[in-house]
């Protein structure tokens, strides 16, 4: 709709900026570039006006390795990561589909006292879902995702991240409906610059809505064992082995909870070859069910990657600035 990306029109063009038409004899342009570029054109084959005098090479970064035109991610595929346990992930999916799915499906209703806010801020510790639930929302409204790491722009990107995000919004806005998720935004402010953000929130905080996504409580873990182990037919345990697992599993994050399924799922193939089979005569239905023996032993491998004190510090941030504190 009126959406305005950051791009400056600088008049002509250089050498290494694209133009209005691709040059045909443009040896400067490799083919996967070229290509790229050509996939971009409008119908009259000339680039989209946002794209023009932009470097080409950064218009291919954000096409092969920021645009995600298929991030394949359901709400169903999230576990319940979200404060508080009740409201849980519903008030999350509420929020997200109030401010950015609606939006995005109907520009023409959200207009005047409709306006979404300026932007949703999912924070909590790593591995609790935050990416997935911006995949989710490309998903559920249709959209082209787009991921970038602030904390890139100023390692690898030192420089040229103020190009790049200029390409970025360029390719997303001729990809509109476009999400574009912007992880780990925090590494882009100083101690002294965060502590002003609080400030600018406590002032400005009813336009952007902050949403808490933290380590998984009893029920969510049980939910993601079950998931993750019946999608490949493996899952035998029965609900008080379950319980145990979730009981030894206080404080771990969705990754961590992958983690241990994955390492816990290894536990009847390396068993079975124990017994002298090789891997390529060992037959799949010999293998055993993954059981709670197995889960004991990953426990011993994958520890919580989050501690108590990490917690404390967002769950603090979550009671003065959170969308329900
Ligand atoms: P974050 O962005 O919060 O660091 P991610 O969304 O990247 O976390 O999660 C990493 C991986 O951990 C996911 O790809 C998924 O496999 C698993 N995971 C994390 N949180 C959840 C969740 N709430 N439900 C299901 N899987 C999860």
């Amino acid at each position: 709709g009126n959406f305005v990306p950051p791009i400056r029109n600088n008049g002509g063009s250089t050498s290494n900026m694209t133009s209005r038409v691709i040059g045909k004899n443009d040896d400067s342009m490799g083919d996967s570039t070229r290509k790229c570029l050509e996939m971009l054109c409008g119908p009259d084959g000339e680039l989209p006006e946002k794209l023009r005098n932009l470097e080409p090479r950064l218009i291919e970064h954000v096409s092969n390795e920021i645009m995600d035109k298929d991030p394949n991610v359901r709400w169903d595929d999230i576990a319940n990561s979200c404060q508080p346990a009740i409201a849980g992930l519903e008030h999350a999916k509420k929020c997200v589909t109030e401010m950015v799915i609606w939006p995005l499906l109907r520009p023409d209703i959200f207009r005047g006292c409709r306006s979404p806010g300026r932007g949703l801020l999912l924070f909590g510790p790593p591995g609790t879902g935050k990416t997935m639930i911006g995949k989710a929302i490309a998903g559920e409204a249709k959209a082209t995702f787009f991921y970038i790491s602030a904390s890139s722009l100023t390692s690898k990107w030192i420089g040229e991240g103020e190009k790049l995000v200029r390409a970025l919004f360029g390719v997303a806005c001729c990809r509109q409906p476009a999400v574009i998720f912007v992880d780990e935004i925090d590494s882009l402010l100083s101690q002294e610059q965060q502590t002003d953000l609080k400030n600018w929130m406590k002032q400005h905080g009813g336009d952007l809505q902050n949403v808490y996504i933290f380590p998984f409580l009893h029920q969510a873990r049980a939910w993601i064992i079950r998931n993750l182990l019946e999608k490949d037919g493996l899952f035998k345990l029965t609900e008080e082995e379950t319980n145990i697992v979730c009981k030894l599993t206080e404080g771990y994050s969705g990754s961590d909870m992958k983690n241990l399924v994955k390492d816990a799922s290894m536990g009847p193939l390396r068993e079975a070859l124990q017994q002298g089979v090789g891997i390529t005569k060992l037959n799949k239905e010999d293998m055993r069910p993954v059981i709670l023996k197995d889960f004991e032993t990953a426990l011993q491998e994958v520890r919580p990657s989050v501690s108590s004190s990490e917690l404390g510090t967002y769950e603090e941030w979550n009671r003065q600035f959170g969308s329900l504190a």
